[in-house]
């Protein structure tokens, strides 16, 4: 079964999840729904006595710092970064994101608990065609040497390099076309990390409060301290990968273009998505895929069902 890479996907039907906050500490709990097409991406809080929700887009980011919080003048929700990164990884277009706290749970770190949470759930495919932000000409952005750039492609790539003084990490350099599949297996599953020297100077402010050895790997002077090791050689680019891909669901569209990071973070990430809209002559929204690219989905007729 071939899918149709043309049109709109949703949840066959509602998943939970729950867990900690990483910043706050705090019990954290999410629901996904299914929602009608055109929906897009939208947080949705009970609050009094009506339902509060606004869509995640650009315009609703609220803070960069470490973590990507998004809100409106109702509410707001952190650390959104890993759960936009599997709705968007895994390709759906419409969801409601129901949150009861202020925070998205960490889990263990990485997508890898959401993206198993959507695959039970399963996709549902939409009669509307899927409409994409094609990249025509490129924009960068920089920031004292670090980098974030959005050129032309024929399908969604992804180019990150980080560099970090530690031995542990130094270079780490990853280049994929990102597929439902590669997402799946190639980049959900890396955790978010940290320096335990790291770890007292974000606890005096107020973050990393939920943190721990469960749901991040901690990088000692000596090495990583997870006892359980690293899930990838270069599990440390391929999260800033993760991290990217849900950043960038900001954009409201999936992307027709090659995103190239270079030592970026959430912030210049937020940077080039503006620069973008402000240069409208580097991109249209199209409803016109190229036949060569790589299939979002996978194949699987049990996760994904179509109308009738
Ligand atoms: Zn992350």
């Amino acid at each position: 079964m071939r899918l149709n890479l043309a049109k709109q996907f949703t949840l066959r039907e509602s998943v939970y999840f729950e867990g900690v906050g990483l910043h706050s500490g705090g019990r954290a709990e999410v629901t996904l729904h299914p929602a009608p097409e055109a929906t897009g991406i939208v947080f949705m809080k009970a609050m009094g006595r009506g339902m509060e929700r606004f869509r995640a887009t650009l315009d609703r980011v609220v803070d960069t710092q470490l973590a990507t919080t998004v809100g409106n003048r109702q509410f707001r929700v952190a650390t959104v970064e890993h759960l936009l990164s599997a709705i968007v990884g895994m390709g759906i277009d419409n969801v409601f994101v129901e949150i009861s706290g202020e925070e998205i749970p960490v889990l263990d770190g990485s997508a890898k608990p959401f993206v198993e949470g959507i695959r039970s759930a399963g996709l549902l495919e939409q009669q509307s065609p899927r409409s994409w932000i094609k990249i025509k000409e490129s924009v960068s952005v920089n920031d004292y040497g670090r980098r974030a750039v959005l050129l032309p492609s024929d399908e969604f790539e992804v180019s990150c390099s980080i560099y970090f003084d530690h031995r542990t990490i130094q270079d780490q350099f990853f280049h994929n076309s990102i597929s439902a599949r590669v997402y799946e297996t190639e980049i959900a599953p890396s955790r978010t990390f940290g320096f335990l020297s790291e770890v007292n100077r974000l606890r005096s402010i107020g973050l990393a409060r939920g943190g721990s050895l469960e749901n991040a790997v901690v990088i000692g002077e000596f090495g990583v301290l997870n006892r359980e090791g690293l899930r990838f050689e270069d599990e440390f680019v391929r999260h800033k990968v993760l991290d990217a891909i849900g950043d960038f669901s900001l954009l409201g569209y999936p992307i027709l273009g090659q995103l190239v990071i270079d030592r970026s973070g959430h912030s210049l990430h937020h940077r080039l998505m503006m620069a973008l809209w402000q240069s409208p002559s580097c991109w249209e929204i199209t409803t016109e895929i190229p036949t060569s690219i790589s299939p979002l989905y996978s194949e699987d007729s049990r996760f994904v069902s179509t109308h009738a």
